[in-house]
Parts: structure tokens; sequence; C-alpha cells
């Protein structure tokens, strides 16, 4: 069983293409094209082009969150389909979700409304338990914190009436793929904590190995204790490969290449790799 990957949007590019901070990562398995995140606008879209692969044939997306650098691509990708294409995510990406800025707090959440985006052709499946894509492919459903040492970043926001509140994240959620090597996850924000995900994807398949994480890990805020945290239990996991991408930062990145020298990549716009 072979996985294949694209990386169509990332904060950083490889040479030739656009780079937009966000993320959009399509995934080739089971026979099937199922695209996890859109980036922020046009750059997914744009890069897909240069690279020859037609979004048309994509039958499942994937929103690992609401916020607008996940989700603000899916106008120009909807935009590429003739047909109905099948949009999983957690109910909760309609909450107004906002981020803290000294200058005045700015709203970071998805930038179409509903009917907006099902008059393009989504047709959205909104739930909070893991939801099958394929024999091997699901999504993980809301993620529990469980490790004790992971926070969800206290400057993201969301209103509830005429007040902004921290934002609980509970539409955060990861792509699981099994396979025989273990288990592939990949990330969006992971907003919940990495190892919260790999915890909650290691118990909802009762596999224990994790072979590879791919995406966004959160970790930059991180302090070096949690880092180290981190990392010492990824190597419990079993962990093989880690490409990060987004919201990992360069703390995080250089610690891991460190600790995981064979293993470590960065996946940037315009990545393409297969695993195993
Ligand atoms: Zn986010
Ligand atoms: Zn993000």
């Amino acid at each position: 069983m072979a996985i294949r990957f694209t990386t169509l949007s990332e904060n950083t590019a490889n040479y030739g293409f656009l780079a937009e901070w966000g993320l959009s990562i399509l995934i080739e398995v089971d026979g099937r094209r199922i695209l996890m995140d859109t980036g922020m606008s046009f750059s997914a879209a744009h890069n897909a082009q240069l690279l020859g692969i037609d979004l048309s044939t994509i039958d499942t997306i994937v929103l690992s969150h609401g916020h607008r650098d996940h989700t603000g691509g899916l106008g120009d990708i909807l935009g590429k389909k003739q047909s109905e294409v099948r949009v999983i995510a957690h109910p909760d990406i309609w909450t107004d979700k906002y981020t803290h800025r000294e200058s005045g707090d700015q709203y970071i959440g998805l930038p179409f409304s509903r009917p907006s985006l099902e008059g393009m052709g989504a047709r959205f499946e909104l739930s909070g338990e893991p939801v099958r894509i394929t024999d091997h492919v699901m999504t993980s459903g809301e993620i529990p914190m469980s490790s004790g040492y992971e926070t969800i970043d206290d400057n993201l926001l969301v209103r509830q009436e005429t007040q902004l509140i921290p934002d609980p994240l509970s539409d955060d959620m990861a792509m699981i793929i099994r396979t025989d090597f273990g288990l592939v996850v990949v990330l969006g924000c992971a907003h919940h904590g990495l190892i919260n995900t790999l915890r909650h994807a290691r118990k909802i398949t009762g596999q224990e190995l994790i072979y590879a994480v791919i995406g966004g890990t959160h970790l930059y805020p991180a302090s070096p204790e949690r880092v180290a945290l981190t990392i010492a239990e990824l190597r419990d996991m079993g962990l093989q490969k880690i490409g990060v991408s987004h919201c990992t930062g360069f703390y995080a990145s250089s610690r891991l290449a460190e600790e995981f020298p064979e293993g470590f990549f960065l996946n940037n716009a315009g990545s393409q790799f297969t695993l195993p």
C-alpha cells in the first residue's frame, strides 16, 4: 500500500511555486484523491495547475478546522469542479473565529457562507465523530486534551454573543491512515496538540505504532520543555518520518531535525513524496 502526498499550499514554497500562510495537502490512497485543507486563497489551485493536477478529480475534501488559512482556498478549488464534492468537517467550523492582536482582534474564520459553498457544489458532512473515507482512511473526529502538557493557543478567540472568549477549537481534527507499517497522521494545525492527536489516533484505531506525521504541528509557541516532552513521546510511539509544515516554527523544526535525522523533512508547497 503506497500513499502519495502532494503539498499544494504552505507558508514556504519550492522553486517556482507560490507560498502563502496556510496549508493544503493532496493525498492519493486506495485509488482515491482526498484533499486535506485548501490554503488561505488561490495558491493551492495555482500550484495544482503548475503540477498538472486536475482538481476536478478530487472526490473528498477534509477541513481540519474552520480557520481561514485552511479553508479560504475552498472557493477556487470548488470552482474547478463540475460535480458535487463531499466535504467532511466538524460543525464548529462555522463559529466566528478571531485572533488576538495588539492592534485589534482580527477575524480569521471561514470566509464563505455555507449556502455559497453549497451553491458551488460542496456537500457538507459535519460530524464531531470519526468519519470513514476509505477502508484505510478516516478523520479523527474531536480530539481529547489528554497529555496534560499541551494547551490550546490562548490568542485564538471565538465570538459568543457580544464577547470574544478563548476558542475551544472543538473543530480541530486530523486525518488518520491505517497501514501495515503503522499509522500515518495528517495534521492541519494540531490546535489540540500533536501528542493528544496521536494518542487519540492510537486509541480509535487500536494501532500502536505511529509511522509518520505530516503537516502543521502548532509547536511554534511551545516551550523548550514541551518540545522535549513531545520528542520523548514521539520516540515511544515509534515515529519514523516527520514532514513538518506551516505552524511548526524554527525552534521545534530544528529540534525535531536533530532528534530524527533520518526521518525529518520540511513539507513545503510543491513537495511530492510517497510513503512508505
Ligand atoms: Zn488554525
Ligand atoms: Zn493554520
